[in-house]
């Protein structure tokens, strides 16, 4: 428990000192950049020492797992992110913890979290999962709405109770044209968050990055950056 505590601390400490010196490096200020850390697979033990070590943003993936440990956990000061794929039976149960869902990316979710929030009489925040590596299908592989459908579905979240239009997140792709070019992906969608601000001045919430490639998010502008591995060490299994 205590050594945990320490490999935490240390491990934060480096994510840390990464994010300042990104910030410095782009000419930002370290307050423009929120450390949202990913506690996907890792026990709810976990999240209570990195509440301890100062840590106010945890996000999952998956509710089964989330679920409970968001219940576990639900005397500390969090603030819980839902950033997986979401299907919309999943939705009560989520809308039941998660302050913000980042992974919003068709009409039908979008329905369905407003009619959930309202009936729980809660406020969620939603960021539109972007798919920059979606195909003629219009939906990513992980994921996420084409650039193209971003004003449409950012329209209807804008309308609906219960939701609250908060910006942007993408996954950097794995395959297409950004593959292996993490910073265009994200310019790409710092350039659709500068678009989206216009007809939504509010949504100015840019979440992009991981462990691998926090610092060209942080570079090209984003407000969040979520990372797992680096503070948490390898996921116990496939999350
Ligand atoms: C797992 C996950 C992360 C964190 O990834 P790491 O490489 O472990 O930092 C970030 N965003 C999403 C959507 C994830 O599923």
């Amino acid at each position: 428990m205590t050594d945990r505590k320490d490999e935490l601390a240390g491990n934060l400490a480096k994510v840390e000192e990464r994010i300042a010196a990104a910030c410095a490096a782009a000419g930002r200020a370290r307050e423009e950049v929120t450390l949202v850390v990913v506690t996907k697979t890792h026990p709810a033990n976990d999240v209570r020492i990195l509440s301890e070590l100062g840590v106010r943003h945890v996000a999952e993936n998956r509710d089964q797992d989330a679920a409970p440990k968001a219940a576990e956990c639900s005397d500390l000061p969090l603030t819980w992110h839902f950033v997986g794929q979401l299907q919309t039976n999943k939705v009560r149960s989520v809308v039941g913890y998660a302050d913000f869902v980042q992974s919003v990316d068709r009409a039908k979710l979008v329905t369905a979290l407003s009619k959930e929030a309202v009936r729980a009489g809660r406020e969620v925040g939603c960021l539109l999962q972007v798919a920059l590596d979606a195909g003629a299908s219009g939906r990513g592989e992980r994921g996420g709405v084409a650039p193209g459908g971003v004003e449409e579905l950012a329209d209807l979240v804008a309308r609906a109770p219960g939701l609250r239009l908060d910006g942007l997140m993408t996954v950097a792709p794995l395959s297409g044209t950004y593959a292996g070019r993490e910073l265009a992906a994200f310019e790409r969608l710092m350039d659709l968050s500068t678009d989206l601000r216009r007809a939504h001045p509010a949504a100015n919430m840019v979440s992009a990055g991981m462990s691998a490639d926090l610092e060209q998010a942080v570079a090209a502008g984003a407000t969040h950056v979520r990372v797992g591995t680096a503070v948490l060490g390898v996921r116990p299994r496939l999350g």
